[in-house]
């Protein structure tokens, strides 16, 4: 079954310069300032455009679902050792990753941990997120490489050609989310289970521009 997002969409974004996933972990990526100052049908017409439609490379993002079973998604840690989600009450260094407190009922979240030199990941609710998060810290444990990653179809790719693709990816994905959560606000039921999908796209898509730095300075930008 394909995984792409069949309903519209987005990412928040606040006006500062960068994307505050909720677990205390912030990507850096340009301000969505403009989307999110965006009224629902002005999205509308940008996402059923022609340009917008010709501009977005791919709404199909490959065969896994990023909710389900995310463990097995995650990357390997920075010092080369094996890394597990645990589900348990996080230790008060992983607590300190996060920029605001975790509701949690009994105090046990996702979060990641090296078996190796023991770094930690940042805790979340959401085990999709704890991974997502996490890979984004250890992107260069990939050597800039795109081999096995699993969304978008990058596998194969160039850096540059991958990074254009995402970059694409990321800008319809904002779009699609900020349409959602206006569409929320605004009490229509969207699917907390559609907004938890466009979230997790949208982390890897930010996993996948990390990994691509480590690949080095791309062609045209090396010194002659
Ligand atoms: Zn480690």
């Amino acid at each position: 079954m394909r995984c792409s997002l069949s309903k519209p969409l987005e990412h928040g974004r606040k006006k500062d310069k960068v994307m505050n996933t909720g677990t205390g972990r912030q990507w850096k990526g340009r301000a969505m300032t403009s989307i999110d100052d965006m009224s629902i049908p002005d999205i509308e017409a940008i996402l059923g455009s022609v340009a917008h439609y010709a501009a977005t490379q791919t709404r199909n993002y490959g065969e896994r679902d990023p909710i389900d079973r995310p463990s097995e998604l995650l990357f390997r840690c920075t010092c080369g050792g094996k890394v597990d989600v645990k589900y348990e009450i996080p230790p008060a260094e992983a607590m300190r990753l996060l920029s605001r407190p975790l509701n949690t009922a009994d105090g046990r979240a996702f979060f990641v941990k090296c078996g190796g030199c023991g770094r930690l990941g940042a805790p979340s609710l959401r085990e999709w997120r704890a991974v997502v998060d996490w890979n984004y810290m250890s992107a260069s444990s990939r050597n800039g490489s795109f081999d096995g990653f699993p969304f978008f179809n990058l596998v194969g790719m160039s850096t540059e050609d991958g990074v254009a693709r995402l970059k694409t990816i990321k800008y319809d994905l904002a779009l699609r989310r900020a349409h959602a959560k206006k569409r929320k606000a605004s009490g229509i039921d969207v699917g907390g289970r559609f907004l938890a999908k466009i979230d997790a796209y949208l982390g890897w898509a930010h996993v996948g521009l990390r990994v691509a730095e480590g690949a080095g300075p791309r062609k045209g930008e090396m010194r002659s």
